[in-house]
């Protein structure tokens, strides 16, 4: 089968990150300095800065006090790969740009998300899961209701991570049969299921990026976006670090 060329260098480094077992998030380009909000608001007074520490005084009180326009004035561009349900939340956020990878112009790779381990509801976050190590223990500490809504005996983490590699696999020769007989790709990956890896670039300012990262980070976001969103926020405290310390200091107080 054609594969498709992958020609972007994915090693890491201090603006690429690499993410799950098989993503990464990289910035590609950006624009504009920790600083550019506060000349971009000055101009409201016919100046541009009053220096470091006035300038980040000025920030701060943007942010808290959400005169959000000054940070349209920084921007930036990523490259994402990510599971494809990790990329549905991600183009929730409408504010943005986003090109990605073709399903009908290109075959896909068979590059699947598989996790390292099973998780369950928690209980005490609605929207979240958590991690199970020891399958036994949890169940013990669930109860008998547990138990009994969900009986199974044997090594449970593996019987997880089975079936999801299985499924992958099996789906991935569906694929290709299909594409072997000559239908479109675009019909073929029918039969391909979400922990499919895609890639796209995104194209963002800072102030919807930190309304990404307020969302995203937060733990009713699902596991697998808030690695990305962390990733992400590893990046700019690197490339932004005023403004990363800012929106840090702001979503303590949030
Ligand atoms: C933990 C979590 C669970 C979620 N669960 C679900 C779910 O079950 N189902 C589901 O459908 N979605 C779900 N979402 C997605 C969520 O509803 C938002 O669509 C997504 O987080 C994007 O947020 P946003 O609208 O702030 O971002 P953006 O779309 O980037 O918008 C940025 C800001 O622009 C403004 N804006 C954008 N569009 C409009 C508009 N049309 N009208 C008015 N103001 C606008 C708003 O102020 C908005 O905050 C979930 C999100 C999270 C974080």
């Amino acid at each position: 089968m054609k594969s498709r060329i992958n020609a972007i260098p994915v090693e890491e480094n201090e603006f690429c990150k690499h993410v799950l077992d098989k993503g990464f998030v990289r910035l590609v380009e950006w624009s504009g300095d920790d600083y550019a909000p506060a000349r971009a608001a000055r101009i409201s007074y016919g100046r541009e800065s009053k220096g470091k520490e006035q300038d980040e005084k000025l920030l701060g009180y943007l942010l808290d006090n959400r005169h959000d326009t000054p940070w349209e004035m920084i921007w930036f561009k990523w490259h994402v790969k990510c599971p494809i349900f990790v990329a549905r939340q991600w183009m929730r956020h409408r504010s943005n740009s986003f090109n990605e990878l073709s399903g009908r112009y290109t075959t896909f790779e068979p590059e699947f998300y598989i996790p390292v381990r099973g998780r369950i509801k928690s209980i005490d976050n609605k929207q979240g899961s958590v991690e199970v190590t020891d399958y036994q223990a949890m169940k013990e500490e669930r109860g008998e209701e547990f138990a009994q809504k969900f009986p199974f005996k044997g090594d449970w983490n593996q019987d997880v991570i089975s079936t999801i590699e299985g499924v992958s696999q099996h789906a991935y020769e569906m694929y290709e049969h299909l594409i072997r007989i000559g239908v479109a790709n675009e019909m073929a990956r029918m039969v391909l299921p979400v922990n499919l890896y895609t890639e796209f670039y995104y194209a963002v300012n800072a102030r919807s990026l930190m309304n990404f990262l307020s969302l995203r980070l937060h733990p009713h976001a699902q596991l697998e976006i808030r690695e990305y969103a962390d990733r992400i926020m590893t990046i700019l405290q690197y490339t932004h670090p005023v403004m990363m310390r800012l929106f840090l200091k702001n979503q303590e107080g949030a």
